[in-house]
Parts: C-alpha cells; sequence; structure tokens
C-alpha cells in the first residue's frame, strides 16, 4: 500500500505539473463526465448506502444524489465566470499598475470522508477540487463498503488514476495517506480525527479545511409553534437515523411548554414511522456494532418518556426522547450521533447560557420561537457554524450559504460559490507598466520622507 500510494501522488504531482487540469474547459468536461455518471449509477449509489445502513431511496436522493447534482449543476453553469482573474483596485504607491487576484489551484487534494453521508461527503469535496484545476486522491469511509466501492467504480470510469483516484482502507490507510505531502487536505469527521489530520498537516504546513462535528443546541422557548416544531424536529433528528453533524443534539425548552412539546413530538414520531419504526422502511439503521453499544449506554438508568426499544441484531435503536438527564450524563457527555433526543428543562432563559456554554462552540444552532428581539440576541450571543431559526438542518441544502463549523466544530467550509474557493488559492499579481517610475521609493531618502508621509495620507 505504502509504494502505491506514493506512486499515486506522483503520478497526479506529474500530471497536474503539465497544465492538463488547468483549462477551464477540460474541467468543466471533468465535471459533465462525473455528472453523467453519476445519473446513470444513480440506482447502484442507492442500493448500496441501503445496504451499508438501510438508508431510504427518499432519504438518499434527497441528502446524497440530490446534493451532489445540484452542486455539479452549479459549479458546470458558472466555473467559466468564478475562475476568471479578478481585477481589483490599485494602489497608488505602485502607479501605473493593474492588479488582479489569479484563481489558482493548489495541487494535489487529500479528501477524507466519513461514512454518515458517504457518497455526498466524497463526492461534493471532489467537485470542489477538480473546478478549482486540482488532482485529487479521495478516501471515502471504510465503515460503508458498499458506497465506497460505487464511488470507486465511478471514478475509474470517469477518470484516468493520474488526474482523481480512490484509495480504499480504514484507519491505517488514511494515515498512511497523511504521512504524505499534499497540498490541500479537505478532511471531513470527528474532532477527534480532526486534530490527527491538523497535526500531520502542520508536518508540511499544508492547508486544511476541517468539517466537525460538536453537540448542536436546539432553544424553544414559551412562544414557540409547537406542534409545528415537533413535526421539523422529528424529521431533524431522525433524519439519517440521527446519525447527521447538523442534527440538534439536545433540546433546551422552557418548561411551561415541555409536557406539550413532548406530547407533539411522539404524535409526530408515529406519523412519521408508525407503532414500530423498526417496520418502517424510511428508519434507518445504526453504522455498527461500536457505535450501537455506545449509543445503547446512553439509555441507561434515564427517564425516557417515548421509545428505548433496541435490537442488536438488527443495529436499531427507536426514535427515543430522554427527559431531563443530567448534564454528566453518557448523553449529555459528546455528540450523541444516533436517534435519542434529551429534552432539557429551564425556568429561566439564563440557565440557557450556562449549558450552552459548557460545550465547545456548535456546528449548528437551532431556535424555535416568535419573538424576534430574543432570536436576535440568542444570535449575535453565541459563536456557531450555521444555524436556522425555526427549523433545523435546512440552512445546509442552500449552496448561497456557506457550510462549516468554528472553533471545535471545524475549519473553513465549503458549498456553491465557497466549494470551488476552498480549492482555489487567490494568487496576487501587480502588473507594472514601464512609462512612469516615481523616483519616490528609492534611497537616497534624505528628503523625501516629507513627501512620503503627505503621499501617505492622501492616497
Ligand atoms: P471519523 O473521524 O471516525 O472518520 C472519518 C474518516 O477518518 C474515515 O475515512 C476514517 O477512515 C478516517 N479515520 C478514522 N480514524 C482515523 C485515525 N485515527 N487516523 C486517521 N484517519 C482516521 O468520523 P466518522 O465516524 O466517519 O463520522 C462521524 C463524525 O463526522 C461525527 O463526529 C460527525 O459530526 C462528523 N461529521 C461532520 C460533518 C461536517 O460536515 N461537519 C459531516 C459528517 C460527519
Amino acid at each position: 500500500m505504502k509504494n502505491s500510494i506514493d506512486k499515486i501522488i506522483n503520478t497526479q504531482r506529474d500530471f497536474f505539473l503539465t497544465h492538463e487540469t488547468k483549462p477551464i474547459a477540460y474541467r468543466i468536461a471533468a465535471l459533465k463526465r462525473l455528472k453523467s455518471e453519476i445519473n446513470k449509477r444513480e440506482q447502484d449509489i442507492h442500493k448500496a448506502v441501503n445496504l451499508d445502513f438501510k438508508k431510504s431511496e427518499f432519504e438518499s436522493v434527497l441528502s446524497e444524489t440530490g446534493i451532489v447534482q445540484k452542486e455539479l449543476n452549479l459549479l458546470i453553469k458558472n466555473l467559466a465566470r468564478w475562475s476568471r482573474p479578478e481585477r481589483v483596485k490599485s494602489s497608488m504607491l505602485n502607479f501605473p499598475s493593474a492588479d488582479y487576484i489569479y484563481k489558482d489551484p493548489y495541487g494535489t487534494i487529500l479528501i477524507i470522508a466519513p461514512w454518515n453521508y458517504p457518497f455526498q461527503l466524497a463526492i461534493v469535496p471532489l467537485i470542489g477540487a477538480i473546478a478549482a484545476g486540482n488532482t485529487a486522491v479521495v478516501k471515502p469511509s471504510e465503515l460503508t463498503p458498499n458506497t465506497s466501492k460505487v464511488i470507486n467504480e465511478i471514478c475509474k470510469t470517469v477518470f484516468d488514476e493520474a488526474y482523481v483516484s480512490v484509495v480504499q482502507g480504514g484507519v491505517e490507510v488514511s494515515q498512511e495517506l497523511l504521512s504524505k505531502r499534499w497540498d490541500y487536505i479537505f478532511f471531513t469527521g470527528s474532532v477527534f480525527v480532526g486534530k490527527i489530520v491538523a497535526k500531520a498537516a502542520a508536518e508540511f504546513l499544508t492547508p486544511v479545511t476541517l468539517e466537525l462535528g460538536g453537540k448542536n443546541p436546539c432553544i424553544i422557548d414559551h412562544t414557540a409553534k409547537l406542534k409545528l416544531a415537533a413535526k421539523r424536529l422529528v424529521w431533524a433528528k431522525f433524519l439519517n437515523g440521527g446519525q447527521t453533524c447538523v442534527a440538534p443534539d439536545y433540546i433546551l425548552i422552557d418548561n411551561k411548554v415541555k409536557t406539550e412539546f413532548i406530547k407533539h413530538y411522539q404524535n409526530e414520531i408515529k406519523k412519521a414511522y408508525g407503532e414500530n419504526p423498526q417496520e418502517s422502511p424510511d428508519y434507518p439503521r445504526i453504522i455498527n456494532e461500536k457505535n450501537f453499544n455506545r449509543l445503547e449506554a446512553m439509555l441507561k438508568d434515564e427517564r425516557i418518556p417515548f421509545g428505548g426499544r433496541t435490537d442488536k441484531n438488527d443495529l436499531y435503536i427507536e426514535p427515543t426522547i430522554i427527559d431531563q438527564p443530567d448534564l454528566d450524563s453518557e448523553v449529555m457527555k459528546d455528540e450523541i450521533f444516533g436517534p435519542i433526543l434529551p429534552v432539557l428543562g429551564y425556568d429561566n432563559e439564563t440557565e440557557i447560557n450556562a449549558i450552552i456554554k459548557t460545550y465547545d462552540k456548535p456546528l449548528s444552532f437551532y431556535v424555535f420561537s416568535t419573538r424576534k428581539a430574543y432570536i436576535k440576541k440568542l444570535l449575535s450571543s453565541y459563536s456557531f457554524g450555521g444555524g436556522v431559526i425555526n427549523d433545523a438542518i435546512v440552512y445546509y441544502a442552500n449552496p448561497n450559504l456557506p457550510f462549516g463549523g468554528v472553533g471545535n466544530s471545524g475549519i473553513g467550509g465549503y458549498h456553491g460559490k465557497q466549494t470551488f474557493e476552498t480549492f482555489t488559492h487567490n494568487k496576487a499579481v501587480s502588473k507594472r507598466a514601464n512609462w512612469l517610475d516615481a523616483p519616490i521609493r528609492y534611497a537616497p531618502y534624505k528628503g523625501k520622507l516629507g513627501q512620503l508621509k503627505t503621499f501617505l495620507k492622501y492616497f
């Protein structure tokens, strides 16, 4: 593996240096080939994701191929415009000059993807890397072998290995890849592994994007439309079986409306998944036994007004509510990443702050309220990657909004134009003219300081 990774990197570097990937027409043609192959293999992708963790075709279209197709269309349409050198105002200090920002590819990119949206989170960064004129190596997750296989087949069909190549494998392969010099690393996954990636990147001062996780709070005040909030939050919490980085992790709710909210929430779960969600074709499974055990341990000794049934053989955990867990309980320690919703009541809004501040800056932040001033106050009080008022997750679907974390939830972002920008180095170029050469900057400086100060003051 070691030798073959070195070989792939060297071949990709050579390919990049031949400038093959730089012409815009070449990149657009590559994106179009990718689009057409994904269209052709759409059913295989959905089947693979379903085999990996029983995700329904509807959720796959919504959150895997749908998002990928949207991103492909947007980048194909706008690439010529976004990649043009951008003329900027020149500095009078350099007069006469014409100044530009050139949109330059980094070179050879490493993309490491997680298992939870196994197709989308490997392919959208790849679209960005190609659009920006790079070559790329993609390492999909070992926990979704069926999807990783299809990703490999698609890339093999569409691209020369010297351009885009898929390396499959687990932690060891990932570490081997990280031990090499890259021009950019794009990582999506846990905070724990994100730190390993950052350390490896530091060795070569490689720039990184880290798309990580966190504990996303969801505040519901006494003015919220409770029934609608419950409906939206059932969708947001149980989409992908709760295994979503932007899922609402826990609810902070005014005690005056808590019982009513829980009642609505239970009803909405039944409406969505029936009396026995294990039989619903729309309800995914936990990815593996390790995560199943981790989640099952969170249920122990808790008050569970709804749900709580599990089936290890089927990696099934019922949509579950935990009522008022302690802050030091298992479920409140780290990101849950499963179909378990802790509901914490508050009597006074000042209690909210103490709980949210217990955790690192979250990836997402949600508020259900109809009080504009209160919403405004919350938005300015907390730092978070992105958020939604009166709903959850949906900001992710708008390519005009950048997606990424802050602090422990990540570094950098992508989606839409930012997907292109992330894989692009902004190369600054001043083009000086020769017809004038102001003498002021040249030594000897004697007698010129006054002129310089006047110049700096007015220009
Ligand atoms: P993970 O960090 O365990 O694995 C991600 C990738 O890193 C995989 O390809 C894996 O092979 C590799 N990896 C695992 N351990 C490694 C190690 N020790 N050294 C080097 N590489 C290693 O994450 P996961 O379980 O696949 O995904 C779940 C996590 O990802 C959650 O924390 C979730 O919040 C986060 N996530 C974030 C986003 C986002 O866009 N911000 C999206 C999806 C998931």
